[in-house]
């Protein structure tokens, strides 16, 4: 039976624990036994190593930090150190690790795998172990997972804790934002990534920071200080209220020289004369629960770095499990911690460009909008260029971050010289003719807030209404439309699109932005307004799971998604819900017969709490309020049945940083796409979205072959994918506690 050990090692992250909880669970689902190491190398060194079992990892995906342990470990540089760890591991016949930590562990790690052979030779001469042993034990195999919440591994998208960490940096900006604002200050905001300027630059985007240092671009002047108070100053006269500059730690200028941060405030006080207050970050991002993201992140790359460490054709080998394009990835160590250690060469060398390409081009695409983003006034109307009279409005129910792309698609239009229009209240203010010119400031403030200044709702156009948008299309001259919503936008686009031979004013681009919390567009795997709901109900049950520690209890807990399972799934997975119904699968009276004797049977074994996902629209009969009593009545005297219909905090809430940054990208994409379309004369309709993190552009006819109109859902959905995972991480009926 396969043997396998887990550790935690280095800076601690958020989402570590759910690494570990999906690592001791695959591990026994597949027959093998796994092994907590504690506090990292250290505990390898110390022998403070212990089987776990399937309970030993339960209610623990909602803590931040790492209940195994994590240490810097400064004997495992050193081989007397390592040969004491391999001793240690024979011990326990262990010869497959999943090591959770950031680059300095995993090159460790790799180092510890590659002298393998050797530190078996010798502890075979010295006596210290058995031939037998090590033939038995020959190599050592090995998984990475990415815990730093930096985000500055190379082989992967996301480190585990970045975002979590985002969302900490984000909620404080917000918070000194308003502070900030109250008494017209300034503010120096300096966030950690002392090689990796992504929570710093992702910070800024999201919080809709004024200007923003990052190591691998610094600025390109000598003078960048002027630069800098020039932007700042001329925020001030156009009307904003608070300055804020972001500083990563490792920030320089372009000769290699730190700026600290301490030096910012400075500049900021001598030459713009402000009272400026410093604000370091520090501990608090790391702290706290970790996100959905984080916690999905680790289960799902814990999982896979199970089933890849007890392949037999992988023994001997080392991976880096991470994600790419939204998918689980596996990549070589070596390569991994190879590219890495280039970016810092490149940033050491002061070879900036490299540095910055080997980012990738959504680091560059970010930065690139961050730079637009934080500009104080727009640039110059360029003479040259076509001006652009563009309609922009909010369809279908309220989603977090419809503001900041309206904000977005606003300032970023108006920079590039366009006549922004904004339509109030969906297609209702679009028939009514309520348009509003917009300009910078009028979407100031609006990076943060959730729900939909504008108005939205779910009128789809139909008669007489399309006459009206015809006329108020063409009185107001407008020459292109942004739809920014859910189903109901898309739509109604479609039906404006579908009868452009009547009504000319049509024939115009009409480019949709995905945003609704049910994430049930075609064309863009993920939609802005989805990742905040999904926080939005974690948190919750989080709260719900919390009361009810001392109780016998089962809760079923309603959340939204039409007749789309992402948030049910994704919400289960993030949990530990044992079961999630999901209206793609349906329920079957004798599914909720098994799952009731399920129950029945984990209570009796001991089972405390019992935690039920139920999509909104799985059966028009079979609903909550039913599987409730009808678990109420079977439960007896085992257990008590609560029910929980999460409602309408799923679609409020400040918009995640996460959906902060799509909405902006997507917004720049959306009016590129509308400025190609016009300088070819051309009118193509495009629903704008994202597939495996890259910008994805549908037309209107090929939409209507991606949706299953019938459940007005697309036909294909990648999470669905998802599924058997977290079935197997659900808690098995005799030991299930959450
Ligand atoms: P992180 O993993 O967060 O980058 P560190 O760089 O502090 O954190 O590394 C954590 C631990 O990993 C170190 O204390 C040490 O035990 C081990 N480690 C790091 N680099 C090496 C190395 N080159 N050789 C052996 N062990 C290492």
């Amino acid at each position: 039976m396969y043997k396998i050990g887990i550790l935690t090692s280095g800076g601690d992250a958020p989402g570590m624990n759910a690494a570990v909880r999906a690592v001791v669970r695959t591990a026994i689902s597949h027959g093998a036994r796994p092994f907590a190491i504690y506090d990292g190398y250290q505990g390898m060194i110390d022998n403070r190593i212990k089987e776990f079992g399937w309970r030993d990892v339960g209610g623990i995906l909602h803590k931040g930090g790492t209940i195994i342990g994590t240490a810097r470990c400064a004997a495992f540089r050193t081989r007397e150190g390592r040969l004491a760890a391999a001793e240690n591991l024979l011990s326990h016949g262990i010869d497959k690790l999943v090591v959770c930590g950031g680059d300095g562990s995993l090159t460790g790690a790799n180092l510890f795998r590659l002298e393998w052979d050797s530190l078996l030779a010798e502890l075979v001469e010295t006596g210290r172990i058995m031939p037998e042993s090590a033939e038995k034990h020959a190599t050592l195999t090995l998984a990475g997972l990415a815990g730093s919440i930096d985000n500055d591994l190379c082989g992967t998208d996301m480190t585990i804790g970045a975002d979590t960490a985002l969302h900490r940096i984000t909620t404080a900006i917000d918070q000194i934002s308003s502070t900030a604002a109250s008494h017209q200050r300034s503010f120096v905001v300096e966030v950690m990534g002392r090689n990796c300027g992504y929570l710093a630059m992702m910070g800024a985007i999201a919080a809709g920071a004024d200007w923003a240092l990052i190591p691998e671009s610094p600025p390109n002047l000598d003078n960048w200080e002027d630069k800098m108070c020039a932007v700042l100053r001329e925020g001030r006269k156009t009307g904003r209220r608070d300055s804020i500059v972001v500083i990563a730690e490792g920030a320089r200028d372009r000769h290699g020289n730190p700026i600290s941060s301490d030096y910012v405030k400075q500049v900021l006080e001598e030459r713009l004369g402000e009272d400026t207050r410093l604000t370091i970050l520090g501990h608090v991002q790391r702290g706290g629960a970790p996100t959905v993201y984080d916690r999905n992140l680790s289960t799902l790359t814990g999982a896979e770095a199970v089933r890849a460490t007890l392949d037999p054709d992988n023994a001997g080998k080392a991976f880096l499990i991470g994600t790419k394009g939204n998918k689980i990835s596996q990549i070589d160590l070596e390569e991994a911690l190879g590219l890495t250690q280039k970016v810092a060469e490149a940033i050491a060398n002061k070879d900036f460009e490299l540095a910055m390409s080997l980012r990738g081009s959504s680091f560059r695409q970010a930065f690139r909008i961050l730079r637009t983003l934080v500009r104080a006034l727009p640039h110059d109307p360029d003479p040259d260029k076509d001006r652009i009279r563009i309609a922009l409005l909010n369809a279908g129910a309220p989603a977090p971050g419809m503001n900041t792309a309206v904000r977005a698609a606003v300032r970023l239009g108006v920079d590039k010289g366009h006549e922004m229009l904004a339509v109030r209240n969906g297609f209702r203010g679009l028939i009514r003719g309520d348009l509003i010119e917009q300009d910078w400031m009028s979407v100031n403030g609006w990076v943060n807030t959730g729900g939909a200044e504008l108005g939205s709702n779910r009128k789809i156009p139909t008669g007489s209404d399309f006459y009206a948008i015809a006329r108020n299309l063409e009185e107001n001259n407008i020459q292109a439309l942004l739809i920014i919503g859910g189903w109901s936008g898309y739509k109604a686009a479609h039906e404006l699109y579908s009868r452009r031979r009547e009504f000319p004013a049509f024939d115009i681009p009409i480019v949709c932005l995905p945003a609704t919390i049910d994430n049930d567009l075609p064309s863009s795997e993920l939609s802005v307004g989805c990742d905040t709901a999904l926080n939005s109900i974690t948190e919750a049950v989080d709260k719900i799971k919390q009361s009810a520690v001392a109780s016998q209890r089962v809760f079923v807990v309603e959340v939204m998604g039409r007749t789309c399972g992402y948030l049910a799934l994704m919400s289960a997975l993030a949990t530990g819900a044992e079961r999630v119904y999901l209206p793609e699968e349906g329920v079957t009276l004798r599914d909720l017969q098994s799952d009731v004797q399920q129950l029945i049977d984990g209570f009796e074994h001991g089972k405390r709490l019992g935690m039920v996902i139920c999509n909104e629209a799985v059966n028009p009969i079979y609903d909550t309020r039913f599987i409730s009593a009808l678990f109420e009545e079977e439960g007896g005297e085992l257990f008590d049945v609560r029910h929980a219909i999460l409602g309408h905090l799923q679609q409020g809430g400040d918009p995640s940083p996460f959906d902060r940054i799509q909405a902006s990208r997507l917004a720049l994409e959306c009016l590129e796409q509308i400025e190609k379309s016009v300088a070819v004369g051309g009118s193509d309709s495009v629903m704008v979205g994202l597939v495996r993190s890259k910008i994805n552009k549908t037309s209107f006819d090929q939409m209507m072959r991606q949706m299953d109109m019938e459940t007005e859902r697309p036909l294909n959905q990648w999470w669905m994918e998802i599924r058997p995972i977290a079935r197997t991480l659900a808690a098995p009926v005799a030991q299930a506690v959450g």
